[in-house]
Order: C-alpha cells, then structure tokens, then sequence
C-alpha cells in the first residue's frame, strides 16, 4: 500500500542532502543502499550513474535524476498543507526528488505487500540538470529494458510530455586585436565591437510556437583601458522542426560570414553542437500506451503537454529505449518558490506501483 506519510518522509529526507550537480556521491550511496535493502541488485557505471535491477528479462525501466540545480545547499524542506516547500532561500529539489521518492515508495509498497510485479530496472543518472551529461554517458550495456518511464515532468502525474525540441549550442569565438585604449586605439581591433554586430544580427526570442533562440551570454575584453582582443558569444536555438533547426544553422553560419567581411582582420570561429535529439510520441509508442493505459485505470486523464526543455528522455530514446517522461507532483522548478503538491506526489507512487502490478 502507498503510504503518504512515509512518502513525504522519504522526499524530506533525500532533499535535504545536497546534491548540485557533479555532486551527487551523497545522494548516490543513499539511495544504493535503500534498494539493496529493498533486494535489488546496484551497479555503478563508469560515470557514478547508478543503476539497479531485480535480474529478471524484460523488465521496464524507471528512472529518475539525481542532481538538482543551485541554490540547492542546506534545503530545509517543510509540509504547508497540502504542499511541501523550502524555506524559500533555495530550491526545493523536487526535481527530481519528487521522481526518485515516488519510485522508492512504490518499490516500498511492493515488497511490503509481498504481491508479484513487472520485471524492472532503475537508473539514476548524475548531471542531468546540466545537459544530460548523466545519461549521455550512461552505460547502456547495463539496461535491457525496451521501455522507460522517466519521472522527470512538471505538474501531475497524468501530464505526459509529448514532443521536446532539439537543442543546438552556439560558441562563437572572435578573435580582434589588443592595443592601449588611450594611446593608440587605432591600432586596435574590438572584438566586443563585432560581438555586437553579430549579436544585433542574430534571431532571438520566440520564432514560433516550437522554435526559440537565446544568446545567453558574452564575455570578452579584461580591463577597461585596453581594446578588447578575444570574446565568446554562448547561445542556442532549440526546435521540434527539422527545417527550422537548418535553417537557423545556416542563418548563423551567414551572419558570421557577414561580419566576417566586415572585419577581415578579425578571426571568428563558429561552433555548433547539438545537446539532444527531438522527439514527438505517437499513438503506438510502447511506452506511451502503457502509461495511458495505466493512468486510465488509476481513473487519471492523461493530458499531453509540448515540452521546450530536455530529459533523460531524449537520450534514452536516441538508444533506443521507447521512453515517456510523466509529472511528478512539482511546481516552479528551478526558482526558490518550488513547490510540490503532496496528493500529486501520492498519485506519482501510485502509477509507478500500478505500472509494475500490471504485468
Ligand atoms: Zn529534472
């Protein structure tokens, strides 16, 4: 049986143990070793992901992260209601502990029950928070599932994430020349000055419904009194739309050959680097249909939202693992208001128990 005190007592305990990510060792050990005690067996990979598995065939995966965003040290989680929050000086670390906590309850309930379940493996990868660095050098070796759910979504449990965009990086290195600012700027050649000639070029904000572009940030010059030799422009542009995604990599690509012209003393690199793949889910995705399935009988509607962000979703499906990312019960994430909803988080355990009774 899933039981709401224990649940919020699990979420209590593992957010306050901090976790930034590339810090997750803490959180990795403990959670090892409540599902050793739960009877799995654990694996480290290469990385520090963990994963855990029954040692069945076929079983499904269930996954979640284990890093959280900053300000994320010395969170002190308290129940208001029906909500559980921080004390507003850091994040809440729902995401994704409100994920992790729903799977060890269902998991909890279980083997308390005694009652047979569905085959499973479990990975907890590490950096998700800061590109999927986790899962993109999970060991795939080690999962045999065909099919995961990932417990990574905002809001509840039934709001499914039914396309998430790729994501394209931008670094743009432009190299001008330094000289005194004062005595002979002549002599110089301002990369600052054709970052912004760059920058005022680019596209940015929202392109349409599924396509956006950010510059995110400059950095460039060292004092006040000399022309600024070297500058980095970060961006990136994120799309559902394969054309779009080609079309703003030629775009880039133009504008800095323009500015090029403009300064042909000047070196500017461009490089481009694709974070994650998009995907849409359709109607006959394995996973997708299980989870419907499985929320329906709980009497859940399934609701399927667009996503702008990235999962570990993303990468498990580039490997080939039909993967749905559903809600778990959390709110304002990534900001000191995070929130999660306490029935929310009940109803997370209880499509996680129920995906594993069902055979
Ligand atoms: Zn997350």
């Amino acid at each position: 049986m899933i039981r709401r005190e224990r649940l919020v007592q699990t979420f209590c305990d593992i957010a306050k143990i901090d976790s930034p990510s590339g810090e997750e060792e803490n959180m990795a050990i403990n959670i090892s070793s409540r599902l050793e005690t739960l009877g799995f067996k654990t694996m480290r990979d290469a990385y520090g992901n963990l994963v855990a598995s029954d040692g069945r065939p076929d079983p499904i995966l269930l996954s979640a992260h284990l890093d959280t965003v900053e300000p994320g040290r010395g969170i002190n989680p308290s129940v208001k209601g029906d909500r559980i929050v921080s004390d507003g000086t850091t994040i809440l670390g729902g995401d994704c502990k409100a994920g992790i906590s729903a799977i060890l309850e269902a998991l909890e309930s279980i083997m308390e029950d005694g009652v047979e379940y569905h085959p499973v493996e479990l990975a907890f990868t590490r950096e998700e928070e800061i590109g999927l660095v986790g899962a993109r050098n999970l060991d795939f070796n080690l999962i045999t599932a065909k099919e995961a759910i990932v417990f990574d979504g905002e809001g509840p449990v039934s709001q499914i994430t039914a396309s998430s965009p790729t994501y394209v990086g931008f670094d743009i290195e432009i190299t001008g020349r330094a000289a005194h600012a004062g005595v002979e700027p002549e002599k110089g050649l301002s990369s600052i000055k054709i970052a912004s000639e760059i920058i005022t070029r680019l596209p940015q904000g929202r392109l349409d419904e599924n396509t956006t572009v950010n510059v995110g940030t400059i950095e460039g010059g060292t004092v006040r009194n000399a022309v600024p030799e070297t500058t980095t422009i970060r961006g990136e542009f994120r799309s559902t739309s394969i054309e779009n995604l080609d079309g703003l990599r030629v775009q880039i690509t133009d504008v800095v050959k323009e500015v090029e012209k403009l300064f042909p003393d000047a070196t500017i690199n461009n490089h481009l680097h694709v974070e994650f793949e998009t995907y849409t889910l359709t109607d006959d995705d394995p996973a997708t249909m299980r989870v419907k399935e499985t929320l329906k009988g709980l009497g859940l509607k399934p609701s399927m939202k667009p996503s702008g962000g990235g999962t570990d979703g993303n990468v498990f499906r580039l490997n080939g693992i039909s993967s749905v990312v559903v809600g778990m019960a959390d709110h304002g994430m990534h900001t000191v208001r995070e929130y999660v909803t306490i029935p929310d988080l009940v109803d997370a355990a209880h499509l996680c128990e129920a995906l594993l009774r069902t055979k």
